[in-house]
């Protein structure tokens, strides 16, 4: 995970009186706000329980394979930003 530096987008805003843009920039701060778009960089293998890191992150319907036994598991991230792993 990268750390982005607070940045707001390159567009003119209008003072309309809006809330939406603070919402949104709000929503940013959680991982789960980002739903089914959210990435791991590890998981927690549902068979052996065996702790696993993915070096170059994972995500929804991404294959994993166990590196202890071997299992393998489409990782599936629901619309909360949750990581559920499927035996495939
Ligand atoms: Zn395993």
């Amino acid at each position: 995970m990268t750390p982005l530096p607070h940045q707001h987008p390159p567009m003119p805003r209008d003072d309309l009186g809006y809330g939406a843009e603070e919402e949104e920039e709000e929503q940013k701060k959680s991982g789960a706000s980002q739903g089914a778009k959210r990435r791991f960089d590890e998981f927690e293998c549902p068979s052996c329980t065996a702790y696993n890191p993915v070096g170059d992150g994972f995500g929804n319907t991404d294959e994993l394979v166990c590196n202890y036994c071997g299992v393998s598991f489409t990782a599936l991230v629901d619309d909360e930003g949750r990581l559920k792993m499927k035996e495939s």
